[in-house]
């Protein structure tokens, strides 16, 4: 577990859910995050992702039934203990894994967050949205009234080439993107440029085109892809499916997110000229 925060006791971990007692299922608690949204962060790695995305870093968050079990309580005491570190700007992500497989406990977490004037913010890759799921709807309005930001992570634009790179669909990440608008939840994209697989300049112009119709569009990360995550599949002794694709030159890095934004300028123009 980084940045020293004490595992709960072995007594915690083995506690059941009872009556309103919430827990989720966490891979590891960060203090001191300064990537994962506006500011200095506390960061939740929530255990459990249903996709296989080829240049994961935590291929460990994968199994839903791993982590350590967690109240939402517990966490905001966490945050607590550094809070003047968050004050400038800063505040709770919830990442991952994919936050929105647990999404009462997320909501629960927040619920103690609001209460405390956090700022609360959830990266995720949109995977487990489903528009004709009313019960998960419901929940997800619940959830967003609590949440001041999504960082919403697109692996693709071209669903062929989603599915390639992540085995999954990517119908659902998009439909995302627009509840999120009409939620009025403050949006950030982010994307990753690996070398020979999302690199193409059409594909980055349909991903701008695509974003540039919302208009709770706020920041656009795109993040070179690094090899770094490599060692960590053959520690647990997994296929590295990107074995030999070098990392991406930040120089042409700047090129690839110009694409992006050229078709965030073409879509907003078209807009307002309708
Ligand atoms: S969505 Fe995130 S956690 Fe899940 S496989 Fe992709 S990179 Fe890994």
């Amino acid at each position: 577990m980084p940045s020293g925060i004490p595992a709960p006791s072995r007594g915690f971990q083995n506690r059941r859910k009872c009556g309103n007692l919430m827990q989720g299922r966490i891979h590891s608690l960060e203090s001191f995050g300064t990537v994962d949204g506006p500011g200095t962060r506390f960061v939740v790695f929530v255990q459990g992702c249903p996709m296989r995305c080829a240049y994961c870093h935590n291929p460990d968050t994968w199994d839903m039934n791993g982590g350590t079990l967690m109240e939402p309580s517990y966490i905001i005491e966490q945050y607590e203990k550094n809070k003047a570190f968050y004050a400038n700007g800063g505040g709770l992500t919830v990442t991952g894994g994919e936050p929105l497989m647990q999404v009462d406990f997320v909501t629960e977490l927040f619920t103690l967050a609001k209460e405390k004037g956090i700022h609360t913010c959830i990266d995720s890759s949109g995977i487990a949205f489903n528009s004709n799921n009313t019960p998960l709807l419901l929940k997800l309005d619940k959830l967003m009234a609590l949440t001041d930001l999504v960082m919403l992570d697109i692996k693709h634009i071209d669903p062929e080439k989603h599915r390639e790179l992540t085995q999954q669909p990517n119908e659902n990440i998009l439909k995302f993107a627009a509840y999120l608008d009409e939620k009025h939840v403050d949006m950030w994209i982010r994307h990753v440029v690996v070398p020979g697989i999302t690199d193409d300049e059409k594909y980055l112009f349909d991903l701008g085109y695509f974003i540039g119709q919302f208009h709770n569009l706020k920041a656009l990360d795109v993040l070179p892809y690094h090899t770094m995550g490599e060692k960590k599949y053959e520690s647990l002794g997994m296929e590295y499916k990107l074995k030999g694709v070098p990392p991406m030159d930040k120089d042409k890095l700047i090129e690839k997110k110009k694409a992006i934004l050229n078709g965030i300028k073409k879509r907003r123009e078209e807009i307002s000229l309708n």
